[in-house]
């Protein structure tokens, strides 16, 4: 199955793809997570991607394309993917379509997470990482353990990410309703958008998730 997870930045579309992964047995693709590890890396590359993502702009289409196209051909991914955050413009969307094409695929499924700024904000800016494993928390919901320790994978790095700021976060949704808002439609004139509401506990959005994508089980 090719799943997209769609919705404006701090929708928990991160959160509940790790839920996916196991229940849909296909990887999470990020090209946020791919981003950050690039700047991390320090390449030539990841100091191009930080000065979009430290403004809250969205990354050029070109190079986000060429990344998307590097990990879809990856073996792990030849049954099917969960899109966290691609495409995030109409470009990206027809270049995903044509590749999945070339790999004679299709997007199946598009569930729009649906959210307020407000909540946003709340959400995003109590965000914190594991810089390591990717596991979220929040300050107030889900507080990460006082040791620093991560719950998942027992390492010490638990961050805010640099563009988690308020007025990042504003930045990004307008990007979002400027850039992004309008992939939506691209996929709901082909009738494959499913909204779900984003509001709600961790595993009450799982189960809508899982019924809009008609999942009930380990064996999809
Ligand atoms: P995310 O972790 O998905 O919220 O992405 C964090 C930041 O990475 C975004 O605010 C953008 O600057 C950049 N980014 C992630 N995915 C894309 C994409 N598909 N196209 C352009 N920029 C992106």
């Amino acid at each position: 199955m090719d799943l997209m997870l769609f919705g404006p930045p701090g929708a928990g579309k991160g959160t509940q793809a790790k839920f996916l992964i196991d229940l849909l047995q296909i990887p999470q693709i990020s090209t946020g997570d791919m981003m950050r590890a690039e700047r991390k890396s320090g390449s030539d590359l990841g100091k191009r991607f930080d000065e979009y993502m430290s403004a809250g702009k969205l990354g050029p289409d070109g190079l986000v394309i060429e990344l998307m196209e590097k990990r879809l051909t990856q073996p792990d991914a030849k049954n099917g993917a969960i899109f966290d955050g691609y495409p995030r413009t109409v470009a990206q969307a027809k270049a995903l379509d044509a590749l999945l094409a070339k790999l004679g695929r299709k997007v199946d499924r598009v569930v729009s997470m649906e959210i307020s700024l407000d909540t946003i904000v709340d959400r995003v800016v109590g965000r914190r990482v594991c810089t390591r494993c990717g596991q979220t928390y929040h300050v107030r919901y889900t507080p990460p353990p006082q040791n620093g320790i991560c719950v998942s994978c027992g390492e010490q790095s638990i961050e805010q990410r640099k563009d988690d700021s308020e007025d990042v976060v504003r930045k990004r949704f307008e990007e979002y309703e400027a850039n992004t808002a309008p992939v939506l439609e691209y996929y709901g004139a082909k009738g494959l958008v499913k909204r779900v509401d984003a509001v709600g506990s961790l595993e009450e959005i799982t189960d809508r998730i899982k019924a809009a994508i008609g999942v009930t089980s380990r064996s999809a």
